[in-house]
């Protein structure tokens, strides 16, 4: 096995590329060159041990041109059983070969592009493989090289088809096999070249010989200098023409029969390896170089005819793996656990190896199987490889064929388109997420800073307002009292004033009164009336003042009662401000726990993506797109994976570590975008089957249906009716969805929808929930329907599939239930006006839609009731036509037995005189 000579994906890409020739970019032979230098790769594989035929065993020394592994995928047309089992259902890849692309489709509503050296459609014909598969290799090993072709993929997808066949009873049936040893044998001349050729089986880690049966076990030799590997103990037969191979091929399929036979095995556990020897003489080309060089000199023909005889060795490999479905390791196919451990070795290790080698990793395990081993000289590097991967397009081997797939792209090493912009992805979403993660932090602090700057002006605010209360309470409290007291004191001293001038007044009086009394002694009575008088007045003033101050005193009391009320308020307020500052206290507190749940989402994002770029680092190919949702569908992808090629950084994880109550709680964030991640992550999660129950349980289902019924956002719409479909699929959570009124929102939902996309997902809800035998009369009941017939407005061929889907499901489940006598009277389809839609595109140029609506038209006509409405509105038409033109048989069989079987239908076709 070669290392360190390939293209590898992603970044790496370019570097890898500048090293390679043009040619090894597609399926050109090498061509050697005596002059050329070995490459820095050949040089670093050979350090390694594990590279590429060494150069010394070639003559001429040439180390190789580096090459990739190309791969192509074939899929087998549809059998007689999938026909009849797959009918309803659509195959599990679209092909697209003039883009070398393959479409799997992962559900109804989204499918995974994967990109292949050659796309090999159904109808490709065993030449036109030949040619783009094998063809380069055998030029290559008639040059040479040693070179290997490979067929790898479930049981009965055609590898011994595309290999092995021997085309006996019809020459464009040949096989690669066949058709190699022709050009070979063409090219070759038994005169002086010779072909040789061994056939073995490995079953279990154990070579057996199909040329000679007896020969058991036998010893893969590598020779420790050049690393050449050699069975010396396998039967080599020389090949002189066809007739000879074709007799050695057939032997040995009798051997491997009989071995097979014996061991109480299967063929398809077993690998079956052709290895064809070829020798050839050189001579007539160094010969002709030397005339290149114009040097006919005696001296330079004296060393030609001493020189040994040089001759050129290659082997052609060709491989018919064993299946590549995973073997029951219980034992249910009666083997032991030992047993079904050595099946898969081989098989295994092979991928193990390309993985290595995809990686450049410097240890590549080739001596882990008796396969890998084998092939150690003849894969990759200087060997020509081409693997053709087969598949079948039934969607119940989905999982098979999607890990076929995934195994074929590991072999290109160069990713897909779809990779490629991926692992570009990944880096920019690393960068993404670093970005997020910054600004999320930046945010975080700029909202507490404001929000620390906002809690510090309420808390000042009010602490003014309090010491401004505070103090002009204090103040005006100070004046009054001031006041007061300066009243009072003023009226103090006045009245003292008043006394001392009275007493004085009184004094003089008394002493005049005194001398008057001296010297008349008639005067005394009238003045003592007068001074009664005036201590009466004076009296009275006194009283009168006492009043007044009495008065002062009772209004500054009541003042000062108003201003104890006053503080009161105060009070109340200072108490109000406290508690607005504890509520604000508690949503910072609850903003900041928002904030550290994102930024934990956002740490286990970028452990995830570590993850996925540690997987990468080591080579396992990942389907990385952007952003949070795809990192789950990356999860989720890698679940479908061979254990053996990845990690399963699977959706599990995710529900560990975040929880799916939490994950549930998100979609009533207030935050949008926050919002919209966790739909697309519930979304995701609803596409597992295995999911479905937890969602639903953990109330899943009725958060989707409140989002259909409250967001006003498309995205979250769009994405809730995706996951909703998604969650329709299962009988139990379509009668869920109906019992939570889920189709009175799918049909609001369809009516204000305008993107396509949401439009899709509705329609494939509603369609799902078409196919419940319980619900019919309830859809239509409650506009199930008229819905699915109002979104064809879009015109989007994929929201019209959905639609047609929904019709077909609807039709099938009504014809059954008219045939157990569970209802009578017309199509409620009829009844809610589906059937002109149904009639103008039954002949729909996209094959989806029209299957579907063929298929209900076909249902719809199995019932009497039905017919006078379908020849009313021309469905009889369309049916004449599907019975006569319609490309898959069953369904024109099923509507030709409808047509005849009906008397309406009969009776209208002899009246418009047509032959039926
Ligand atoms: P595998 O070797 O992968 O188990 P086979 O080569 O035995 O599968 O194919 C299984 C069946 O499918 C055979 O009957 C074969 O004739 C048929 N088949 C496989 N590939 C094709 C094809 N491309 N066209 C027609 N029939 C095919
Ligand atoms: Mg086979």
């Amino acid at each position: 096995m070669a290392s360190g000579s390939h293209r590898n994906g992603g970044v790496k890409v370019a570097s890898k590329l500048d090293r390679l020739p043009p040619s090894s970019a597609g399926y050109a032979t090498p061509k050697p060159s005596a002059k050329s230098r070995p490459s820095a790769a050949a040089a670093a594989a050979s350090r390694r041990g594990v590279s590429m035929a060494p150069s010394a065993s070639r003559v001429g020394g040439d180390p190789g041109v580096p090459g990739r592994v190309r791969v192509a995928v074939r899929l087998r047309p549809q059998n007689a059983e999938e026909m009849i089992a797959d009918a309803d259902f659509a195959d599990c890849v679209e092909l697209q070969p003039e883009l070398k692309r393959l479409k799997l489709r992962k559900n109804n509503w989204d499918s995974e592009t994967y990109e292949f050296d050659e796309v090999l459609t159904e109808s490709a014909s065993q030449k036109r493989v030949y040619e783009v598969v094998a063809k380069p290799v055998v030029e290559s090993v008639l040059e040479g090289y040693n070179g290997t072709v490979m067929a790898y993929g479930q049981t009965g997808t055609g590898k011994t088809f595309t290999l092995g066949r021997l085309g006996e009873e019809d020459t464009a049936a040949r096989g690669i096999m066949v058709r190699a040893i022709e050009d070979i044998l063409a090219d070759t001349s038994p005169e002086i070249d010779s072909v040789s050729v061994s056939y073995l089986q490995l079953y279990m880690e154990s070579i057996q010989d199909l040329l000679a049966p007896a020969n058991d076990n036998i010893n893969i030799v590598e020779d420790p200098k050049t690393g050449d590997v050699s069975l010396p103990g396998a039967t080599s037969v020389e090949v002189r023409n066809q007739k000879s191979f074709m007799e050695l091929l057939r032997v040995g399929e009798a051997h491997r029969f009989a071995a097979n036979t014996k061991l109480n095995t299967e063929s398809s556990r077993s690998h079956a390896i052709l290895i064809v020897h070829v020798k050839r003489s050189v001579k007539g080309r160094l010969d002709a170089d030397q005339n290149f060089h114009g040097e006919h000199s005696m001296s330079s023909n004296l060393v030609s005819s001493f020189r040994p005889p040089i001759v050129r060795k290659s082997k052609l490999v060709v491989v018919d793996l064993a299946g590549s479905e995973r073997i029951d390791k219980s034992g249910s196919e009666g083997h032991t656990l030992e047993e079904a451990k050595s099946i898969n070795l081989s098989l295994s290790a092979l991928g193990k190896c390309i993985n290595a080698l995809a990686e450049n990793s410097p240890h590549v395990p080739v001596h882990d199987s008796k396969l890998t081993r084998l092939l150690r000289d003849s894969f990759g590097g200087s060997a020509r490889t081409s693997l053709v991967i087969t598949i079948g397009p039934s969607p119940r081997h989905r999982g098979e064929t999607a890990s076929t797939i995934m195994f074929g792209q590991r072999a290109m090493k160069v990713e897909n388109m779809v990779k490629l912009k991926e692992e570009f992805d990944y880096k920019s979403l690393c960068r993404r997420l670093d970005i997020e993660l910054d600004k999320l932090i930046a945010e975080n602090e700029r909202q507490r800073k404001d929000f620390e700057d906002e809690i510090e002006i309420i808390k000042m605010e009010s602490e003014s307002r309090i010491a401004e209360a505070e103090r002009s309470y204090i103040d005006s409290l100070e004046n009054e009292r001031l006041k007061y007291q300066e009243d009072y004191l003023g009226s103090i001293k006045k009245l003292e004033e008043k006394w001392k001038c009275d007493v004085e007044k009184a004094r003089i009086e008394h002493q005049n009164l005194c001398l008057e009394k001296a010297h008349s002694i008639e005067a005394p009575s009238i003045c003592t009336s007068d001074d009664v008088s005036e201590v009466r007045q004076l009296h009275q003033n006194d009283k009168l003042l006492r009043q007044s101050i009495e008065d002062e005193v009772n209004k500054l009391k009541s003042e000062v009662s108003h201003w104890k009320h006053l503080e009161e308020v105060g009070n109340a307020e200072i108490l109000k401000l406290r508690k607005m500052l504890e509520s604000e206290a508690s949503q910072k507190q609850k903003l900041e726990e928002d904030i550290a749940m994102l930024k934990s989402q956002l740490l286990q994002l970028s452990f995830q993506a570590d993850e996925t770029k540690r997987s990468l680092d080591r080579g396992v190919p990942s389907n990385l797109s952007t952003g949070f949702d795809s990192l789950v569908s990356q999860a989720r992808h890698s679940q479908l994976r061979d254990s053996a090629y990845g990690p399963k950084a699977s959706i599990a994880k995710l529900f560990e570590q975040v929880g799916l109550h939490k994950i549930l709680s998100l979609l009533e964030s207030e935050d949008l975008d926050v919002r919209v991640h966790a739909v697309k992550v519930v979304a995701n999660l609803a596409a597992e089957e295995a999911n479905q129950e937890k969602i639903v349980e953990a109330g899943g289902l009725t958060s989707l249906l409140m989002l259909l019924r409250s967001s006003e956002d498309e995205t979250i719409r769009r994405v809730a009716a995706g996951a909703i479909a998604n969650l329709a699929m299962n009988e139990t959570n379509q009668e869920l969805i109906m019992a939570q009124g889920g189709i009175g929102l799918l049909s609001v939902t369809s009516a204000d929808a305008e993107d396509p996309q949401t439009l899709r997902m509705v329609a494939g809800a509603i369609a799902n929930l078409c196919g419940n035998d319980k619900l019919q009369k309830r859809l239509s009941r409650e506009g199930g329907i008229k819905a699915l017939l109002g979104m064809v407005r879009c015109g989007h061929p994929d929201v019209l599939a959905q639609v047609a889907r929904g019709i077909a499901n609807f039709a099938k489940c009504e014809s059954r239930a008219s045939s157990q006598g569970n209802k009578a009277g017309v199509s409620l389809l009829i009844e809610d006006g589906a059937l002109p839609w149904i009639v103008k595109n039954a002949n729909h140029e996209a094959s989806p839609i029209r299957r579907h609506i063929e298929l209900a038209l076909c249902h719809l006509a199995q019932h009497e009731i039905n017919g006078k409405d379908m020849i009313s509105e021309g469905a009889l038409w369309e049916l004449v036509r599907i019975s006569r033109d319609c490309s898959r048989e069953d369904i024109r069989l099923l509507a030709h037995r409808t047509l005849i079987s009906s008397p309406i239908f009969q009776s209208e076709l002899r009246r418009l005189c047509i032959e039926f």
